[in-house]
């Protein structure tokens, strides 16, 4: 497995497998390998022949104040991790200063998207889609994938991201992958080692919540203040929690509604702080059509 670390090789290497005629795919992260992410690349190795695993975190997506700073960062354990999976041919692991040739605060193009970051953690976390929308951009113009795997547990950035490429017919295909949980059900994430024990055990009302509204979907609740509530409801019983939204939108539009409509795609949505620590969980529910 080769460790690339310059845009220009990792453009010479993705020109090469495509012309052997393989098909690429590209699963971007930000490192600290787990589960949910190998779950991601798992998955791009049915997709395609040629994997690229990017690891990169990236300074433009973190607000000020956000955890930049103290993101996990183990590349060496990961590429270990990657090489045991043995599906990824090839890690693309750049520098800032690679990435952002004139530097992150001089970087002057931004692609941003209107609308579907108004909401959902786009409205708490200012300038983090824009950041997002940007690196995947760069990532998409180094590894030159065919497919590109991304998890629904970061649900919005999965709706602009595939937003994105159908704006500008990049003709990259988005493939989304289930969330992938721990036992209890709390989703698999690089910051779930910040949590006390105390909070780790708390943590499991965000799926409760998002499962809570789920099933009232599913037996036929249409109002959103009910489903809210009933997603409120399980985040308060967690002392610990702070919530920062509870949300049910369109799928596709992130809006948020007053009443779902019979066949409707919606996303129902949490956002919880533990401390200093946020987490979030969501789930796509399709309202039963024959309601
Ligand atoms: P990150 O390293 O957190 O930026 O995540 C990289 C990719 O892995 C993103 O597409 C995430 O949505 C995805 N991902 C992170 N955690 C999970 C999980 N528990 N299940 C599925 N995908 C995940």
């Amino acid at each position: 497995m080769l460790v690339i670390d310059e845009v220009s090789a990792m453009q010479r290497h993705a020109e090469e497998a495509r012309r052997e005629g393989r098909r690429v795919v590209l699963v971007p992260t930000m490192g600290a390998l787990h589960e949910g992410h190998l779950a991601l690349i798992e998955h791009a190795g049915e997709e395609g022949d040629r994997v690229f695993v990017s690891i990169f975190v990236n300074p433009t997506q973190f607000a000020p104040g956000e955890d930049y700073e103290h993101y996990p960062r183990r590349l060496v354990e990961d590429v270990e991790t990657l090489k045991a999976q043995g599906v990824a041919g090839a890690v693309f692991a750049p520098t800032v200063e690679e990435m952002y040739p004139a530097g992150a605060e001089e970087q002057r193009v931004w692609l941003t998207v209107e609308g579907l970051d108004e909401h959902l953690c786009g409205r708490y976390r200012p300038g983090h889609f824009r950041g997002v929308l940007t690196v995947v951009m760069k990532l998409f113009a180094a590894c030159r994938p065919h497919a590109a795997v991304f998890g629904l547990k970061d649900a919005q950035q999965f709706v602009i991201i595939r937003r994105m490429v159908e704006d500008l017919r990049l003709g990259i295909d988005i493939i989304g992958v289930p969330t992938v949980r721990e036992a209890d059900g709390l989703a698999r994430s690089s910051r779930n080692k910040y949590l006390s024990k105390e909070e780790r055990g708390q943590a499991v009302v965000l799926s409760e919540a998002v499962e809570a509204a789920r099933t009232r979907i599913l037996e036929g609740e249409l109002q959103v203040e009910a489903l809210i509530e009933a997603m409120r409801q399980r985040l308060s019983q967690a002392p610990l929690a702070e919530v920062q939204y509870a949300e049910v939108v369109d799928a596709r539009r992130l809006e948020p509604i007053e009443k779902l409509e019979p066949g409707q795609e919606v996303l129902c949505a949490v956002a919880v702080f533990f401390g200093e620590t946020r987490l979030i969980d969501n789930a796509f529910v399709h309202v039963p059509a024959d309601l």
